[in-house]
């Protein structure tokens, strides 16, 4: 640890994606772990961070006290639940500290309000923060603007384990905007996210979704373009899920010197 690293703060640390934000914050340079936080009860408040994930104590106690651990730290990464990341949009603003938002399942109303916290914040926001899904995004935009509505249909399939609580996924729903912006419409007024008995046949225009969900599969997507006679897969499998913390590192790490906005990783990546 050095005197530059920029100090960050793990919320939901015990969660999935927080022991991984832990053990990669660790094995990177330019960061450091300031803090973690969990929810007011949980089992994990008091308990050392590092021995939650998995590498012995790192002397960093996991705390319920949120705008404590912001005050002096310089980011939060937060992959927790909607009603926490707007309570953490909030103190993060307060504490004009960096936003790296990765949870997903939030609604317009939770999305205009980290919208306006990011009026004092700089919050990177995306339903995906892996290179691969990002750059999949960018193709996916391609793909459908050169195929164009009248002869090919999108449909967007994805696959996560079965603990996963919303659907579709956040990156399904940020691939169908790619994928609606390509063809200069709104995913909104588009989207088919469920089929179920007499659907009648297929609108043309649309963009459907289909969910699967079991295992231990951390995240599969397919953007699907089906022609007459021919078909065009563009997919992305994720191994493990320190592509994502790596990925909100380096948001974290690209936001320190930016004014506050709302970014996205297409903005981290360069791919904007
Ligand atoms: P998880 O294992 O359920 O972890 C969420 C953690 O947040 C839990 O430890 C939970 O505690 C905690 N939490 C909830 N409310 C809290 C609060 N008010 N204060 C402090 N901690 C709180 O879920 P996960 O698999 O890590 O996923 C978390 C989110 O990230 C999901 O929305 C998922 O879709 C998203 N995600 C995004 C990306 C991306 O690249 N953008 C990648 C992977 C996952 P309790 O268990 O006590 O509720």
């Amino acid at each position: 640890m050095t005197a530059q690293d920029m100090k960050l703060v793990v919320v939901g640390a015990a969660g999935r994606m927080g022991q991984t934000l832990i053990r990669t914050i660790h094995a990177m340079d330019g960061v450091t772990l300031y803090a973690a936080v969990e929810r007011t009860g949980s089992a994990f408040v008091g308990k050392d961070a590092g021995e939650l994930a998995g590498l012995g104590p790192i002397g960093v106690t996991i705390t319920d006290r949120p705008l404590e651990a912001f005050v002096d730290a310089e980011g939060v990464l937060d992959f927790t639940a909607p009603a926490a990341t707007i309570e953490f949009a909030g103190l993060a603003a307060q504490a004009r500290i960096v936003h790296v938002v990765g949870t997903t399942g939030c609604s317009a109303d939770d999305d205009a309000k980290i919208a306006a916290a990011a009026r004092h914040a700089r919050v990177v926001k995306s339903g995906n923060m892996s290179l691969g899904v990002n750059l999949l995004a960018v193709l996916a935009e391609k793909a459908a603007r050169a195929l164009g509505p009248a002869d090919w249909d999108i449909e967007i399939v994805e696959m996560h384990h079965r603990h996963k609580v919303d659907a579709p996924s956040g990156t399904a729903l940020l691939l169908g905007e790619a994928a609606a912006r390509g063809r200069g419409i709104a995913l909104a007024g588009h989207s088919v996210r469920v089929r179920d008995g007499h659907t009648g046949p297929r609108e043309a225009g649309t963009i459907g979704f289909a969910t699967l969900r079991g295992g231990s599969v951390v995240g599969d997507h397919s953007v699907i373009l089906a022609g007459e006679g021919e078909l065009v897969t563009l997919s992305h499998s994720a191994a493990d899920r320190s592509i994502f913390a790596r990925g909100a590192v380096k948001a974290a790490l690209w936001a320190r010197d930016k004014k506050p906005g709302l970014y996205s990783m297409l903005d981290v990546l360069g791919l904007n």
